[in-house]
C-alpha cells in the first residue's frame, strides 16, 4: 500500500493505493458520516462498509444530474447533516462525481471522501478533485474543483467487476502511459492479457503508476490553466464519439486515442510505426479502434461541443510515445484531415 498526495488549493488529498476496504473506518474523520452509493454496489458492499445512513442512487451516467444532486442535499437535510458532516461516496466515476459535487455545495462545502470501486475511478475519475454533473446531455457542464479528503483504491475490489469494465479502465491507463510514461506503455503491451485477468501485483502497479502520472500534472495545475489540459488526450474526439455512438466512455476514449495518434502522425509528431503500436495495443486490450459513425458526423458533433473556439480547436497531440503537447489546430485543417480518414 502506498499513500500519494494531491496538493489542492482548498485542501490536500490522500490517495490510498492498495489500502484494503476493511481499514476504511480508520480514514473517516468524525461520526457524522453519510454514504452515497448506487444500487449495484450497495448489493455488493453493504455488508462490508460501516453502518451509517446510506443514499442509494440509480446507477449510470444519465443519473448524474443537478436534480439528483438536489435530492441528495434534501436527504442530507432530512437526516440532520450539519457542517461537520462527512460524505463518503462508494462507487465508480458517477458516484464519486455526485459525492464530490454534493460535498462541495452542501452548506457551502463539507468534507468528503471516496471508495473508488471501478478501475476507471481508481485510475482516473476519482483522482484530481473535478466534480461535475451533466445538463441536457452535456457532460460535466456544472461542477467544482475540490479535493476529497481521501480516495481509497483497494485493487482487490476490482475482482467483482465484469471484464468489459476492466477494459474501459485500461483505456485511461493507456492514455496516462501515452502522456508521460513510456515504461508503463511497455508494461501494458507485454502484460495486457494478465492485466485483463487482474493479476494482482500488475494491477496494483498499474493503478499506482497511473495515479502518480495524474497527480503530478494536477499538482502543477489543479484548476486547468495549462498543463492539466494534457489529460484530455483522446477526449476531444472521444467525447464526440461517446455522443454519436452512445458507447461507454472507455470505448469512446480508445477511439479518441486512435484519432489523436493519426492526427499526431499527420502533423509529423508520431511515426507511422508508433501509431500502429498504439492501435495494436488498444486492440489487444479488447478496445474498439473504429467508430460505428462516420468521421464527418463525429466531427459535426465535436464542432457543436466546441462552439466557443471559432477558428481553431485545442488538441492534445502525441510527441512520440510518452510525451504530449497541446496545440491549437485550425478548423479548416481538421476538416481536410477528417476527409482523409
Ligand atoms: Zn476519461
Amino acid at each position: 500500500m502506498e499513500t500519494l498526495f494531491v496538493k489542492g488549493i482548498y485542501r490536500n488529498s490522500r490517495i490510498l493505493v492498495g489500502e484494503p476496504l476493511k481499514l476504511l473506518r480508520e480514514h473517516i474523520p468524525g461520526q457524522n458520516v453519510f454514504i452515497i452509493t448506487d444500487k449495484n454496489l450497495h448489493r455488493l458492499y453493504c455488508r462490508h462498509i460501516p453502518s451509517y445512513p446510506v443514499y442509494v442512487m440509480e446507477p449510470g451516467e444519465g443519473n448524474k444530474t443537478i436534480n439528483n444532486a438536489a435530492k441528495i442535499c434534501k436527504w442530507l437535510m432530512d437526516k440532520g447533516a450539519g457542517r461537520d458532516a462527512f460524505i463518503l461516496g462508494v462507487g465508480g466515476g458517477v458516484v464519486c462525481d455526485m459525492t464530490g459535487f454534493v460535498g462541495s455545495i452542501f452548506l457551502r462545502g463539507v468534507e468528503f471522501g471516496f471508495v473508488a470501486t471501478s478501475l476507471m475511478a481508481q485510475i482516473d475519475a476519482a483522482i484530481g478533485g473535478k466534480n461535475g454533473v451533466n445538463l441536457n446531455g452535456y457532460k460535466n457542464i456544472m461542477g467544482t474543483i475540490r479535493q476529497p479528503a481521501f480516495v481509497m483504491c483497494d485493487t482487490k475490489m476490482l475482482n467483482s467487476l465484469p471484464e468489459e469494465e476492466i477494459k474501459h479502465g485500461l483505456a485511461e491507463a493507456v492514455k496516462h502511459s501515452l502522456i508521460s510514461d513510456r515504461q508503463m506503455f511497455k508494461t501494458l503491451k507485454d502484460h495486457g492479457e494478465s492485466l485483463l485477468k487482474l493479476e494482482e501485483e500488475l494491477v496494483y502497479k498499474l493503478v499506482n503508476r497511473s495515479v502518480k502520472t495524474k497527480i503530478e500534472i494536477v499538482n502543477r495545475d489543479e484548476v486547468e490553466q495549462g498543463e492539466r489540459r494534457k489529460l484530455n488526450l483522446g477526449h476531444t474526439w472521444g467525447h464526440a464519439v461517446e455522443k454519436t455512438d452512445r458507447i461507454p466512455h472507455g470505448q469512446a476514449i480508445s477511439i479518441g486515442l486512435v484519432f489523436a495518434a493519426k492526427l499526431s502522425e499527420h502533423r509529423g509528431k508520431l511515426s507511422t510505426a508508433e501509431r500502429a503500436e498504439i492501435v495494436s495495443l488498444l486492440m489487444k486490450l479488447g478496445l474498439p479502434v473504429k467508430s460505428e459513425t462516420g468521421p464527418k458526423t463525429i466531427f459535426k458533433a465535436l464542432l457543436k461541443d466546441k462552439k466557443k473556439e471559432t477558428d481553431h480547436i485545442h488538441f492534445v497531440l502525441m510527441d512520440g510515445i510518452g510525451d504530449v503537447v497541446v496545440e491549437p489546430i485550425p478548423i479548416q485543417e481538421l476538416k481536410a484531415f477528417v476527409k482523409l480518414l
